[in-house]
């Protein structure tokens, strides 16, 4: 299976110039060889910088082999409409976006993210053939008393509800997602912290993960789980060791070419 390292820049950089020179180093590194294309076919690369920047970005990653995502897109529309301050998903894609990333922890913790907002999501994106990587995980409560089963199981009821749509048949959803659906475990308590589940854990959980979804999608292909929360360059060889990680969300590491690429290399 083919892994996938995908930075998460969050609202950074502060500037255009340092997205900028962020991204150069990025390219140049790759083109100095540290990843050949034997390494660029085993392991996807994707970056989602802020909606601002979105465009040059992915004018700049045109023709190399790393793809460009949005951060979140709007729950309203597809396309267009009156939702003064929000992204639709037909704007992302305009602006070079193949995939979008939904239902990230900090979305869900300042903007009041549920279950029924990221259906409409879902929908849009999927609408604009652009593809999802669904964020879910537990509280650092929620882990302590022992409900990451419990927290995972419901957040990804959206995927049940979405497939159990009306629509659903007709638009062939399962043959969709196979293509456009990536999930990213993230405990919460490990975003930013330093702190890491081991990788036995992880993979337990990602094992769960995988059964849950084939229990309500069985003919979906095995679908694939990322891990993000603390990864860096010397903790990424640990996990890219599980045969249930296929690769990384990766937060503050992205935000440092040889960090980032150090991950990619990794997961190659
Ligand atoms: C994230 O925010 O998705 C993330 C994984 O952050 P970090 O790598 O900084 O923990």
């Amino acid at each position: 299976m083919q892994a996938w390292v995908i930075g998460n820049w969050k609202q950074n950089p502060a500037t255009k110039r340092e997205v900028e020179a962020l991204l150069e180093d990025i390219v140049a590194t790759i083109d100095s060889g540290l990843l050949n294309s034997d390494h660029k076919s085993r392991c996807q690369l994707m970056l989602a910088p802020s909606c601002i920047h979105l465009s040059a970005v992915s004018s700049r990653l045109q023709n190399t082999s790393i793809l460009s995502a949005s951060q979140d897109i709007s729950a309203h529309s597809a396309t267009v409409g009156a939702y003064t301050g929000d992204c639709s998903a037909q704007q992302m894609v305009d602006a070079g976006a193949t995939w979008t990333i939904l239902g990230h922890s900090e979305r869900r913790q300042y903007h009041q993210e549920s279950n029924d907002g990221l259906l409409q999501k879902l929908i849009c994106a999927l609408n604009q053939n652009l593809g999802a990587v669904l964020c879910i995980g537990e509280t650092q409560a929620q882990h302590d008393s022992e409900q990451t089963i419990a927290v995972i199981n419901e957040q990804l009821q959206v995927i049940r509800t979405l497939l159990e749509q009306p629509l659903a048949q007709q638009l062939d959803l399962e043959h969709t997602l196979t293509e456009r659906l990536i999930i990213a475990y993230e405990p919460v308590w490990a975003i930013g912290t330093g702190k890491v589940p081991t990788v036995a854990e992880v993979s337990a959980t990602h094992e769960h993960i995988k059964q849950e979804i084939a229990r309500f999608a069985p003919d979906l292909p095995p679908v694939t789980v990322l891990y993000g929360g603390s990864v860096n360059a010397n903790n990424a060889d640990s996990f890219a060791a599980s045969s249930m990680i296929d690769g990384a969300l990766v937060g503050g590491a992205s935000l440092k070419a040889e960090s980032f690429l150090a991950i990619a290399a990794a997961f190659s």
